[in-house]
Order: structure tokens, then sequence, then C-alpha cells
């Protein structure tokens, strides 16, 4: 008997392929194939209201191969990494750790509707590489000046408290061998690039 092969659908191929795209692309294991779609994560989540998509749903979309959808949800870039969902998981999904990864994605294809939260994560990370650490009242500084001047002086008087309680500092404060931390970085970079 001759058994007739049959090509998978085009959005399940390239669901897979999505799929397996950012699980090699997570770090350790994601373990994204296991969800389950029970929904646990969207109801644990703090920022779930603010979300375009709950973590669920995004999950459902990289496996129905929505590329171009799921880089351009808010839903990664909302994600404060509390771990809340990575905890209650049924399946130990390494969520937050995915969240992580798509961002990374939509930040190299230029893939997100809002630059705003991107141009805060470069703000910090350009912040981490200086110093080594973030410094808060520049970082906020920067991000309002840039994105939402008009909100600055409803932003003052807080600012003003957390100087007062010794909460933020006006200067930077920089972590020593900030060389190693270089080095560490540098290293990272070129592994990513052969990987
Ligand atoms: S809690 Fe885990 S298994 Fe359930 S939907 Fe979220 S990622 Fe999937
Ligand atoms: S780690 Fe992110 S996705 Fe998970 S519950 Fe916290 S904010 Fe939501």
């Amino acid at each position: 008997m001759v058994v007739a092969q049959v090509s998978p659908p085009l959005a399940v191929d390239s669901g897979v392929r999505f799929l397996e795209e950012v699980s090699a692309k997570t770090a350790g294991v994601s373990r994204l194939e296991m969800c389950i779609q029970c929904g646990t994560c969207g109801g644990s989540c703090p920022s779930a209201d603010d979300m375009d998509h709950t973590p669920r749903m995004l999950f459902a979309m990289i496996r129905a191969g929505m590329k171009e959808q799921a880089l351009r949800s808010n839903t990664p870039w909302m994600c404060v990494s509390c771990y809340h969902c990575v905890v209650r998981c049924p399946q130990g999904v390494h969520i937050a750790d995915v969240m992580y990864t798509l961002k990374g994605m939509a930040e190299q294809e230029k893939s997100y509707r809002d630059s705003t939260p991107p141009g805060f994560a470069r703000v910090f990370v350009g912040q981490v590489e200086t110093f080594g650490r973030s410094w808060e009242l520049g970082l906020t500084a920067r991000h309002y000046l840039r994105h939402f001047i008009l909100r600055l002086p409803r932003m003052t008087p807080m600012a003003a408290g957390l100087f007062f309680r010794g909460r933020i500092g006006i200067l930077p404060h920089r972590i020593r061998q900030r060389k190693q931390l270089h080095a560490i970085l540098s290293r990272a970079e070129e592994l990513e690039k052969v990987s």
C-alpha cells in the first residue's frame, strides 16, 4: 500500500519553526512546547491588564507561527520579571526568560508597535554597561524628558521624596572592577554572534 505523503499545513509548519526559534534563543531550557494553555500565568500576572495579550495568548500565537504579531505585542515589554507566573506554571515553562527572548528579537528586528519601552530598556542597559548598575534618577529623567515631558512636573514631588529618604542619588554609583564586567559583556556578545 502506498501511503500519501501529507505536508503539514503552512501555519503549523511556521508555528513549529517560530517556537523552535524562540526556544533556541532562550537561555537554558524554555519548556515553551510544554505549555498546556491553562492560563495560570495570566491569572497570576500583575501586569496583565496593561498587556495586549496574556502570556498564555502570546504562547498560543507563537505556536501558531504568528511571529510578526507576537513580536509587535507589548506583552514582553510590560513584563516586570516578578516570576509569579514561573513559580505557578504547572508545566515549568520559563515564562520570564521567554519574555526576555521576545524583547531581544523585537529589538533586533525593530519590530515593535511603540518605541517607548525599547527606548527605556536601551537606556537601562547603557547605564548598566557604563556604571555596572542602574542610576534611577538619570534613567527616569532621561525617559520622561524624551517621551513624557508634560508629565515631568507631576513626578518631581515623588523624586524629591525619594531623594530626601536616600532612595535615589543625584549622581550615579559605580561598581568596582568594571573591567571585569566589560570583559563578561564582550564575551557574551562574541558568543551571541556565533550562536
Ligand atoms: S501557566 Fe504555564 S502551562 Fe499554563 S498557560 Fe501559562 S505557560 Fe502555559
Ligand atoms: S514574570 Fe512577567 S509575565 Fe510573569 S507574572 Fe511577572 S510580570 Fe507577568
